[in-house]
């Protein structure tokens, strides 16, 4: 099949390319780079640099590559910005997500895979997060992806759209070939700032919170590998055959692993100590979210290689020693 990766050249965009390629599947890259990065263009694939809100220039491209799925990787993704300029977070992932659809439906594409998050549960009353909780985001951001997981059931309820909806965890670690990773500016995730503390790249590292009312008052997460998290998006191409069929899988490997826990697995890892003091708590941190996977495991035959920190922590230093300064474009 040919999958249109919107985003591809992005953190997540880059390494689904590489599992859809393994697959033995064909990708074609879409990328504004306006985060993406060149360097993480796999050589032969195609690539169409421009912006998903084009409505012409992707019907183009959907119609002269004769795309069969579209992926959206393209998301804006600072909780933080998206509190001080909401209106850049709904421009580019709810508006740019309708022209994106918009495109699909004339060029009569009716397959789409979207990345949501597991913020649309909000701070929620049961752990681990199962795919039928109520969906009440709090931030921007989390509301953006909400609106569009909203928007698709009417889309495929009207016009026959087939889709399914990753809730990403905390996707984390690099393609163990080492030859891309995790590279954001600003970096603002847990494990790429504590690696780059052990390298002495930064000061310290700051842990927001230790009050919180889990077993070591450092709020948990459910860290899951990019590679796996590609691999499920992968498994369900072939469930989207039906016209309007609706899908929703939340990922990770429903094992959390605390602030202070994955401190310890970089020290362990690196062979380093990693520098840190303790803040007050960052503003929308939920204490715990963490996965039932139960769903995906069961219906997409979903495997997850890298079931623990320690596994998905040593793919992401291998990446860090190799590109200290990340992908040169
Ligand atoms: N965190 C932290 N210090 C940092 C960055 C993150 O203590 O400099 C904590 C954060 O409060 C959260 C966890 O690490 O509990 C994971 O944060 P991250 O930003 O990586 O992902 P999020 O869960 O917010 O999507």
């Amino acid at each position: 099949m040919k999958i249109l990766v919107v985003g591809g050249a992005g953190y997540i965009g880059s390494h689904c390319v590489r599992q859809i390629q393994a697959a033995g599947h064909e990708p074609v890259i879409v990328d504004n780079f306006v985060y993406g990065h060149r360097g993480s263009v796999p050589n032969g694939v195609p690539l169409h640099e421009g912006d998903m809100g084009n409505i012409e220039f992707i019907e183009s491209i959907l119609t002269s590559e004769s795309i069969d799925v579209v992926m959206h990787f393209a998301a804006f993704t600072y909780v933080g910005e998206s509190t001080t300029d909401p209106l850049k977070y709904y421009e580019n992932n709810v508006s740019k997500t309708v022209a994106l659809l918009q495109a699909m439906r004339n060029a009569s594409v009716p397959k789409f895979i979207f990345s949501s998050s597991c913020t649309v549960f909000g701070e929620a009353e049961e752990m681990p997060l199962h795919e039928d909780l109520p969906l009440r985001a709090f931030s921007p951001y989390g509301q953006t992806k909400q609106d569009v997981e909203t928007m698709l059931g009417f889309c495929a309820r009207a016009y026959g759209l087939s889709y399914a909806i990753f809730r990403y965890f905390n996707a984390s670690g690099a393609d163990p070939k080492g030859t891309i990773g995790e590279d954001h500016d600003p970096e603002t995730h847990l494990i790429p700032l504590a690696i780059q503390a052990a390298q002495g790249k930064r000061d310290k590292l700051t842990v927001f919170g230790t009050d919180y009312p889990t077993p070591d008052g450092t709020c948990l997460r459910d860290y899951v590998h990019v590679n796996d998290l590609s691999r499920a998006h992968i498994a369900a191409f072939e469930k989207l055959d039906s016209p309007g069929t609706e899908l929703h899988y939340n990922l990770g490997t429903g094992k959390p692993a605390s602030v202070l826990e994955v401190i310890n697995v970089v020290k362990e890892v690196s062979g380093l100590s990693v520098p840190y003091d303790v803040g007050p708590r960052r503003e929308g941190d939920v204490p715990a979210a963490y996965a039932n996977p139960a769903k995906a495991i069961e219906e997409l035959e979903w495997e997850i290689e890298f079931p623990d920190i320690q596994s998905i922590v040593a793919s992401a230093w291998k990446w860090h020693q190799s590109h200290p300064n990340g992908f040169e474009q």
